[in-house]
């Protein structure tokens, strides 16, 4: 067999070239690793469908070489146009489902298989039925066929879908390949339908280099550049070539005439020449193809509306910087584009434009960049609010002064045009603007045209620039909420711990006081028992020594008593027995009381008459226990020959969250006064003003001592009586005796 035969060297070619890409795809890896292996399969399943068209051509073949072609192409069209939709659905819809793909893969193969290997032995029935006009083959054909086409259908159903919508220009860039590589494929698939197997594997290898170079570059030169180029080329190529007809076949017909003539000083002139035109005519075919490919096909108007559509509601800045930098360069044709959002900021008192890049489609996001407030860029930008040409910055006088920084950083943008984008009255954004890609400079018209669309992507930048800064405020709301909430969590805790500590406190208190309690009534008991003893009575020295123990076990009962009060209001275990109570006769009662205490110390107490007030719902002994001890601070407040006025007087529905009305009872004293500092925590238990040392110990003498308690206990009692306390005082002063006012309000009392 002649390996030079063309039906063998084609394959072989072919699968070498497979290999090679097969290789480079490995090595390159490529932008997706799901991508590479489909891709892989795909160079595999075509290796393999050349390879059998060499192998069909020795001897021995296990089947005859027709029949090995023709099952080689079923099955080669078969796997590659599933395969090749596989790809464009994983390139163009990331999404889809590609099991229904692969469902509608097997069914079809399945089929194929059946009539193509006449699995059913359906020949005999169909030709019975349709009287032997369908033959397998034919049928086999025709299923392969159908399902080929639905395949290449969606294919270009995908492809047109993605040219109607604004996709990311490099997608676009890639449809356009794929719309090539399509055509490849339909070309090379037919031929092979037709049974021109050479000629197929040709247009096949062009569609898989097509596709694998789609699949293994994530950026493909553009399209349009490369169109032009190879055009320019063909042109070039096809005038030089008439150039060279003409030197090679009529000029020597000419210069023969000539005297002298030789042979190699013509080939040398005809050389010349050409070397001298080559020049002229890659321009001429530069112009040519301009001609042929205008570079500025868009229609203005159809942009700016396009534009506003699109732009209008996006909130994103970085699908804004796609589809706005996107859609400028659907118009120009631009070689790269960037978004900048610009904002002004003050750092260490210098003002400048902080100018901020959006990713959008850049491959990679420039670094930012600042502009002096009084940069003569800014100064251009603010003062006439156009586009500015990257070669006006370098060659006008106004611009020469640009700092060396600021110039650094324009350049590494690599940009040709710069367009600021402004709101009413601020600077908010920049777009800049890379080389077209036809290599022509940006034209007055497209200079208009971009500003117009830089005016129309300020309402949009203004609003994306909104959402930005609230989402930032709403993150840094977030941040302080949950630094709150754990604030919070740390003061429950400690709350808890300390709500522990108290507890723990009142019950031994409680416990401590019930203790004590009980020999201290054996004390008391006895000592009375003393007192009333003859031996006793009849010497005034010991009568002296009992008293003062029975006076000092008093003393002592009545703070256990305080303290077993403030235990129970502390526990929630004070029970109440309530009944209608006057308090004029209760505080009267509490007064006589102390009658003793008044005269020894020389103080007036006054009670004025407020019996005719109604009555109040309370616990007798509780009240009395809340007005002792007001009276008992009253008086050890006051200096003797001071005075203490009792009053009452009703309270009117409404006043002092009494929804009903109720009574107030003032309890007044001409003593030393309490600093307004101190008007509240006086009601905490154990808390005392001044210097514990200087207390005097008897209960009422004056600043006699006292445990702390009398107020929390009264606040306690008065609080389960729905009631209130508090106390008013213009300052503590111990010579001019501002004196103090307590106040206590209860509800009255409705017999049901
Ligand atoms: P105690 O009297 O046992 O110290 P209280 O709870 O009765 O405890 O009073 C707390 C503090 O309130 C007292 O130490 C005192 O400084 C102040 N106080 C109470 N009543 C008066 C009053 N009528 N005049 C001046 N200060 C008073």
């Amino acid at each position: 067999m002649n390996l030079l035969n063309l039906e063998i060297l084609i394959p072989i070619l072919g699968c070498l070239l497979y290999i090679v890409i097969g290789g480079i795809a490995m090595w390159k890896r490529g932008p997706r690793p799901t991508l590479l292996l489909w891709l892989l399969t795909y160079l595999g399943i075509s290796f393999a469908w050349s390879a059998i068209q060499v192998v069909a051509n020795f001897e021995p073949a296990i089947l005859p070489r027709e029949q090995m072609l023709q099952l080689s192409t079923q099955y080669g069209i078969l796997a590659t146009s599933i395969l090749f939709l596989h790809l464009s659905l994983l390139i163009f819809r990331p999404k889809a489902k590609l099991w229904l793909l692969w469902l509608f893969g097997i069914l079809w193969a399945g089929l194929v298989m059946i009539f193509s290997h006449n699995l059913l032995d359906l020949s005999a029935t169909f030709q019975s039925t349709i009287a032997g006009q369908i033959e397998e083959q034919e049928l086999t054909r025709t299923v392969l066929l159908l399902g080929w086409g639905f395949l290449v259908f969606t294919v270009a159903w995908l492809l047109a879908n993605s040219f109607q919508k604004p996709i990311h220009p490099i997608i676009k860039n890639k449809a356009y390949y794929w719309t090539f590589a399509l055509f490849f494929v339909v070309v090379s698939d037919g031929l092979y339908f037709g049974d021109f197997q050479s000629p197929a594997i040709v247009f096949r290898v062009i569609a898989v280099l097509l596709v694998s170079g789609v699949c293994i570059y994530h950026h493909m030169p553009e399209i349009r550049r490369v169109e032009r180029e190879a055009l320019t080329y063909l042109v070039s190529t096809i005038l030089t070539a008439i150039l060279l007809l003409i030197g090679i076949f009529i000029l020597p017909s000419f210069l023969e005439k000539l005297a002298g003539y030789n042979p190699t000083l013509a080939g040398a002139v005809v050389t010349l020449l050409l070397a001298a035109v080559l020049t002229p005519i890659w321009v001429l075919a530069q112009r040519i193809v301009n001609r042929l490919l205008p570079t500025t096909r868009y229609d203005p108007n159809r942009i700016l509306r396009e534009y506003s559509q699109n732009i209008s509601n996006i909130l994103d800045p970085n699908l804004l910087a796609t589809v706005a930098i996107g859609l400028v360069n659907e118009a120009l044709e631009i070689t790269h584009g960037h978004l900048f959002l610009v904002e002004l900021e003050t750092e260490e008192n210098l003002t400048f434009y902080r100018l901020r890049s959006v990713k959008g489609m850049a491959e990679e996001k420039p670094a930012y960049g600042t502009l002096g407030e009084e940069s003569p860029i800014t100064e251009f930008f603010i003062n006439e609010r156009n586009p500015l040409r990257n070669s006006d910055l370098d060659l006008l006088p106004r611009f020469q002064s640009v700092p060396p920084e600021e110039r650094t950083w324009l350049e590494h943008l690599k940009a040709d045009l710069y367009v600021p984008i402004f709101t009413k009255d601020e600077w908010i954004g920049l777009i800049s603007l890379g080389a077209k890609v036809s290599g022509q400079p940006y034209f007055n018209s497209d200079l208009t045209l971009i500003s117009t669309l830089a005016d129309q992507t300020a309402v949009a930048l203004q609003n994306a620039r909104l959402v930005e800064s609230l989402m930032r405020l709403n993150n840094d709301f977030r941040r302080a909420y949950a630094a709150m909430e754990q604030a919070n969590r740390h003061l429950k805790q400690a709350n808890t711990q300390l709500e522990i500590l108290d507890r723990t406190k009142s019950d031994f208190i409680s416990i401590a006081s019930h203790e004590l309690r009980t020999p201290l009534t054996v004390m008391r008991g006895y000592t009375e028992m003393l007192m009333d003893e003859h031996e006793i009575t009849q010497n005034s020295y010991h009568q002296k020594l009992v008293d003062g123990i029975h006076a000092g076990t008093i003393r002592l009962h009545e703070i256990v008593d305080s303290m077993l009060d403030m235990a129970s209001i502390d526990t929630h275990t004070l029970e109440l027995q309530m009944e209608s109570i006057s308090l004029f006769t209760l505080i009267r009662l509490v007064g006589d009381h102390f009658r003793e205490d008044f005269s020894q110390r020389n103080l007036t107490f006054e009670i004025e008459d407020f019996s005719e007030l109604l009555p109040i719902e309370g616990d007798p002994e509780a009240l009395r226990k809340v007005f002792h001890h007001l009276i008992v601070n009253a008086i050890k407040y006051t200096p003797d020959g001071g005075k203490i006025i009792v009053a009452g007087s009703s309270v009117p529905p409404g006043y002092y969250e009494l929804q009903e009305g109720g009574i107030e009872i003032t309890i007044r004293d001409t003593g030393i006064g309490i600093n307004p500092e101190f008007l509240e925590s006086i009601f905490t238990k154990f808390y005392q003003t001044g210097e514990l040392a200087f207390h005097s110990t008897g209960k009422t003498k004056f600043k006699g001592a006292g445990p702390g308690l009398g107020l929390a206990i009264a606040r306690g009692i008065i609080q389960l009586h729905r009631g209130k306390i508090w106390a008013e005082s213009p300052g503590y002063d111990e010579v001019k005796l501002p004196g103090s006012t307590f106040h206590v309000v209860f509800p009255v009392y409705r017999e049901e």
